[in-house]
C-alpha cells in the first residue's frame, strides 16, 4: 500500500500527461510561456481571486508574499508553531521575527484568541496555516488584523481547494499561497507553487519580485528572486487541475470514511469543506503504533514531530519547552494515515482495522 498513491494517479491520466509534456518539449518554451499563462488563468478562476501568480514552490510563495507586503528587518510576523518549517523560515530569511502562537487542539490550526495577545506595535503580518487541508478561522483572524492594518497571508500549502464560508482557500485574505509539491492535494512532478490576491498593486509587485524585480527586461526596480514556475510543471498541473474536483469528491468521501471509524477525540477534526491534505489521528504511544502498523503493511507518517518553537534553527528566539503546550502535545500524538484520491475502499478498510488493532 502506498502512503500517497502518485503512481495510480499518473496511470489514470497517463495519456493526457504524456501528451502535455511532449507538447512542451517540442515547443522549446520551458520557462513561463503559454502553459504557465493558461495555468494562472485557470487557478485564478478556480480560487475566485483576481490574480494568480505561479511560482517555484510554496516556500517561495510565502517569501514573495512577505516581500511584496514589505515585511523586513525588525518586523514581527505571527504564525503557529505547529506547521512545516517553511512557514517560519520565510519570515526569518528576510530578517523579520517569527512570533509563534499555539494552536487549537481540535483542528491544529492557529488560535485567533492567542493572535490578539501576540500583537505588538511591530506586528506587520499574520501567517495562518490552513493545516491538514482545513481552513484556519479567517473571520476571527481578519477581525483581529483588519482594524490594526496588519496584513494576513494564508499559508494554504495544504489546503488548495478547501472552502471556508463559501470562499476558496487562497482568496480568504490579502494574499494566499499554495504549494504544488507532488504530495499536496494538487501536486506537480517537481516543485511549484502559487500566490493569490485580488489587489492589483500587490499582484504587480508579486509578479515583479518573482522575476528578479524586473519591470521590463533588464530594468530592475526591486530586489527579487528567480521564483518562476517552469512550463513542464504548468502543463502537468493544467491536466491535473481538470480532474481535481473529481479527486476532491473522492478525498471527502474517504475522509468521511475515516471520520466514521475514529472517535473525534482520537483524531484531528476534519471539515466537510476541507481537502484532507493528510488524514491524521492522535495516538498515545506512537512508536509502538507505528511499529504494529508497519508489521501489518500500513505505511504512516508524522506531520510534524517537533513544533517550530523548540527546533534548533529557531532557538535564537528564546522559546522553551512548555511554552506552547498544545503544539507540543499534538507533535507527540499525531499520526497521518495513507490517504489520496487513489486509496481504494479495500485499502482504507485495511488501514482502519490495522489502526484498531494497533491502538487497542
Ligand atoms: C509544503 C508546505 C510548505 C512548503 O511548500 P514547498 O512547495 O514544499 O516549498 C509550506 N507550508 C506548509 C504548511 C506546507 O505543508
Amino acid at each position: 500500500m502506498e502512503f500517497i498513491n502518485l503512481k495510480a494517479q499518473y496511470n489514470a491520466y497517463k495519456s493526457e500527461i504524456d501528451d502535455a509534456i511532449a507538447a512542451v518539449l517540442s515547443s522549446g518554451q520551458f520557462i513561463m510561456g503559454k502553459e504557465v499563462e493558461a495555468l494562472e488563468n485557470a487557478l485564478a478562476n478556480y480560487v475566485s481571486a483576481k490574480y494568480a501568480i505561479s511560482c517555484s514552490s510554496g516556500t517561495d510563495a510565502l517569501l514573495i508574499a512577505l516581500l511584496a507586503i514589505g515585511v523586513g528587518a525588525g518586523d514581527e510576523v505571527i504564525t503557529p508553531a505547529f506547521t512545516f518549517a517553511a512557514t517560519a523560515e520565510a519570515i526569518a530569511l528576510i530578517g523579520a521575527k517569527p512570533v509563534f502562537t499555539d494552536v487549537k487542539e481540535r483542528d491544529a490550526n492557529i488560535d485567533p484568541k492567542l493572535i490578539e495577545r501576540a500583537i505588538t506595535p511591530k506586528t506587520k503580518a499574520i501567517i495562518p496555516v490552513s493545516l491538514y487541508g482545513n481552513c484556519a478561522d479567517f473571520d476571527e483572524i481578519e477581525r483581529v488584523a483588519s482594524d490594526r492594518k496588519i496584513a494576513v497571508i494564508e499559508d494554504g500549502c495544504q489546503s488548495f481547494g478547501a472552502i471556508y464560508k463559501g470562499k476558496k482557500s487562497g482568496a480568504l485574505s490579502d494574499i494566499g499561497t499554495t504549494s504544488f509539491f507532488p504530495s499536496k492535494p494538487l501536486g506537480c512532478y517537481g516543485d511549484g507553487g502559487a500566490i493569490f490576491t485580488s489587489d492589483k498593486n500587490l499582484a504587480k509587485k508579486i509578479e515583479q519580485i518573482r522575476n528578479h524585480g524586473q519591470e521590463g527586461r533588464y530594468e530592475h526596480t526591486a530586489i527579487g528572486l528567480n521564483g518562476r514556475l517552469d512550463a513542464l510543471q504548468a502543463a502537468i498541473l493544467n491536466v491535473k487541475l481538470k480532474h481535481f474536483d473529481d479527486e476532491l469528491q473522492t478525498r471527502r468521501k474517504l475522509a468521511s470514511g475515516y471520520n466514521a471509524a475514529f472517535d473525534e477525540s482520537k483524531r484531528i477534526f476534519y471539515d466537510q469543506n476541507g481537502v484532507a491534505a493528510q488524514y491524521t489521528i492522535r495516538v498515545k504511544n506512537r512508536d509502538k503504533v507505528v511499529e504494529t502498523l508497519t508489521k501489518l503493511g500500513v505505511p504512516s507518517a508524522v506531520h510534524y514531530p517537533k513544533p517550530l518553537h523548540i527546533q534548533k534553527a529557531f532557538s535564537y528566539l528564546g522559546y522553551k519547552e512548555g511554552d506552547l503546550p498544545i503544539s507540543e502535545k499534538l507533535s507527540n500524538e499525531v499520526l497521518s494515515l495513507p490517504f489520496s484520491a487513489f486509496l481504494t475502499q479495500e485499502e482504507q478498510e485495511k488501514v482502519i482495522s490495522a489502526v484498531k488493532e494497533a491502538t487497542c
